[in-house]
């Protein structure tokens, strides 16, 4: 499939330093993006919480660079857009992490609304989840539900929200619903010890077979050409 030239691609990265040239296809000076440009500026004025948050993380990047680990990072930055009550969207595999982490922000002055992804206590079934996926097929197994995790930070109206080892996907849907600005803790992965970037680190190495594509199994290639099927027939 034909990729659109993109940052991903770019070895000028001028707009960071704007020591050199822009490439010729860069997504800062393409023809458009100068009207996307300006409104993304209007917002960072125009809507206050918005403008809030960027100060705050602005300020957090700026003052305290390369001095403060995450959890302190996310204790200034909720310190700095005035929030009171924070809400952590937990991981059931690492709740003893959490609550490590919500003792750190009552020590700071914040309220904490803590929820589990299993919240709820539904069998993943009950939401056409095949038997056969569950890691142990054939008897109860909980469903994570990052909508209900969400809409329960929403009734705690927590000023911001704080995932933490969610599952890929479900962060996403935690994202979705949430009324309240989220941010990350733990980013999920299950075989680096939640540290994502180890398989980037090595993919020249340990971890080079992901550059010649993620083996997947026979059920999730089938989805995989479906879902290609459907997006050729929507071009
Ligand atoms: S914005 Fe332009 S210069 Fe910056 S990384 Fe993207 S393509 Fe490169």
């Amino acid at each position: 499939m034909a990729n659109k030239f993109s940052c991903t691609e770019c070895n000028f990265l001028n707009c960071h330093s704007r020591g050199k040239e822009f490439p010729r296809k860069c997504l800062t000076t393409a023809e458009g993006n100068e009207e996307l440009l300006q409104e993304s500026l209007s917002s960072f004025s125009d809507d206050p919480q918005v403008n809030q948050i960027m100060q705050a993380s602005a300020q957090v990047e700026g003052q305290y660079y390369g001095q403060l680990t995450r959890v302190e990072e996310i204790v200034v930055f909720a310190k700095k857009i005035g929030a009171r009550k924070i809400g952590i969207a937990s991981c059931f595999g690492v709740i003893q992490e959490n609550r490590i982490f919500a003792d750190i922000l009552r020590a700071n002055g914040f309220e904490t609304f803590g929820v589990l992804c299993k919240v709820g206590a539904t069998d993943k079934c009950s939401v056409g989840i095949a038997d056969q996926d569950k890691i142990k097929p054939g008897g109860y197994e909980a469903m994570c539900n990052p909508i209900m995790q969400a809409e329960l930070c929403n009734q705690e109206k927590t000023d911001l929200n704080v995932i933490s080892g969610l599952c890929v996907g479900h962060d996403s849907l935690f994202i979705k619903y949430s009324a309240a600005p989220v941010t990350y803790l733990i980013v999920k992965d299950r075989v680096l010890a939640h540290n994502p970037i180890g398989a980037l680190n090595t993919s020249h190495s340990y971890y080079k077979r992901l550059l010649s594509g993620v083996a997947l199994n026979e059920s999730d290639r089938a989805l995989g050409n479906a879902a290609e099927r459907k997006i050729n027939r929507n071009r």
